[in-house]
Parts: structure tokens; C-alpha cells; sequence
């Protein structure tokens, strides 16, 4: 398998749709962002190992269905929480770097070694100066606790015990939010779009397999 099969079968499938999100996927390489020793599985349709940190880069299929959900566009600004591998912030920030002098991702890790392997291999993608890979508990938001209109999108790639209003606050409004919710193996993937001021839509959109996320206001044990 090589990435353009990987992209050719996630639009077989359906779940790739938007030709500027199946070009970011035609351009960034999946290999680049494969804990060493796995790299032969780099197009498989599977979640691999992030070496023994106990994390995950997630299946093609889930950040394809994702990203979609988010319907990013060039200019726009993203949070994503859990970083791991980079991938998926590097494909928000081809999305939103093109044709753009605008556009940026922020993306938290927790895990300080996933920093380090996340940053390396943002700097194997043209995006890498429009993404920042920061270390950080992401269950506060980033800034932590800011309340105030920064994000267009925000995209949680860890289960959380609930949709947090440090993540709800942060959006713009019109902005969105998807994250897997819940505990136990299965969680219910859900969007949230900000309506208005105070008003908040919320879409379920599917069953998921993520790691818990840890953190202040993550999962206690
Ligand atoms: N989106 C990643 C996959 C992430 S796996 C990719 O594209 O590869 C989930 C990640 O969330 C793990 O790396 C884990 O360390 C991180 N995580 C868990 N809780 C977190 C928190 N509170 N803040 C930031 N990162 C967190």
C-alpha cells in the first residue's frame, strides 16, 4: 500500500469527501509520522502504537471522519488536544495554511516524549511553521481557563468524561468542537457547534475507540 492507495480507499469508503481535506491527506505522508518499527503498517486502515507511551496514532478512517466533521477552511485557527504523533495537526494545518498568510494550529500533549516525536516530525511537512505542538494539560483549554473567542475549531483526540466548557468557551462562534466522550472501550463521538453567546448545538456522530484523556480535568485514575 502506498498513502495515494490509503486516500483512494478512504474515498471509496465515503468517508473522504471534501477535495481540499482528501488533497491534505494526498499530501502529508502518513509513513512520516510512524513510531519507528511500524512503518510498514504507515497506509493500513489501524490505529499503530506511539512506541511504549501506551498511545495511539489513531486509524486513517478516524482522522479522515473527523476532520471532516470539522469542515475546516484556509485562515481558520485550531486547538487539537492530544497531539501524539502530529498527524492530525498537520493535516488541519495544511488545510488552513492554504492560500492563507492566516491559519494555524495549536496542538497539546501531555506526554512530554510525544512532544518531542510530534515537533520532529512536523518538521518532515511543509506545514511545520503553521503548527506548534505545545506542552501542556489540554483539558484546560489553551490558554488554560481563557475565556474568549480564539478557535474556529477544536478537535479532542483523547475520551473525555464530558464536553468541558474550558474547550466550549474557546470556540468563535459558529465554531466546532469534535471529541469522543465517555469511558469503557466504545465512546460516542460528538459535535458541538457554538450557535451564539450562550448557545450551544450538540450532534452525535458516531461510535469510537480513543484513550482516555488525562489531566486536571480528564480522568482521575
Ligand atoms: N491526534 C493524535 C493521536 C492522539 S492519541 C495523532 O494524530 O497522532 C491521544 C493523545 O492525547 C495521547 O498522545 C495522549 O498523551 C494525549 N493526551 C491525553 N490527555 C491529554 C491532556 N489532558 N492534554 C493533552 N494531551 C493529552
Amino acid at each position: 500500500m502506498s498513502n495515494k492507495e490509503l486516500v483512494r480507499y478512504l474515498i471509496n469508503e465515503g468517508i473522504l469527501k471534501s477535495p481540499i481535506i482528501i488533497e491534505a491527506f494526498s499530501n502529508i505522508d502518513r509513513k512520516l509520522f510512524i513510531w519507528p518499527g511500524y512503518e510498514k503498517y504507515a497506509y493500513d486502515d489501524t490505529p499503530l502504537p506511539l512506541g511504549d507511551t501506551g498511545q495511539t496514532i489513531s486509524a486513517p478512517h478516524m482522522h479522515a471522519y473527523m476532520t471532516e466533521a470539522l469542515s475546516p477552511r484556509p485562515g481558520e485557527t485550531y486547538l487539537e488536544i492530544g497531539g501524539g504523533s502530529g498527524y492530525q495537526a498537520a493535516i488541519l494545518a495544511y488545510i488552513v495554511s492554504k492560500d492563507s498568510s492566516r491559519g494555524f494550529v495549536y496542538s497539546i500533549e501531555i506526554e512530554p516524549r510525544l512532544v518531542k516525536f510530534a515537533t520532529g516530525n512536523i518538521y518532515k511537512v511543509g506545514v511545520y511553521n503553521r503548527v506548534k505542538i505545545i506542552y501542556g494539560d489540554g483539558s484546560l483549554g489553551w490558554p488554560p481557563y481563557y475565556k474568549g473567542y480564539l478557535y474556529d475549531g477544536i478537535i479532542v483526540t483523547a475520551a473525555a468524561p464530558r464536553v468541558l466548557d474550558t474547550w466550549l468557551y474557546q470556540l468563535k462562534i459558529g465554531g466546532r468542537l469534535v471529541i469522543p466522550i465517555g469511558r469503557g472501550y466504545f465512546q460516542d463521538l460528538i459535535k458541538v457547534t457554538r450557535v451564539d453567546e450562550k448557545r450551544f448545538k450538540e450532534e452525535f456522530l458516531l461510535k469510537c475507540a480513543f484513550v482516555p484523556l488525562r489531566g486536571r480535568l480528564g480522568w482521575k485514575d
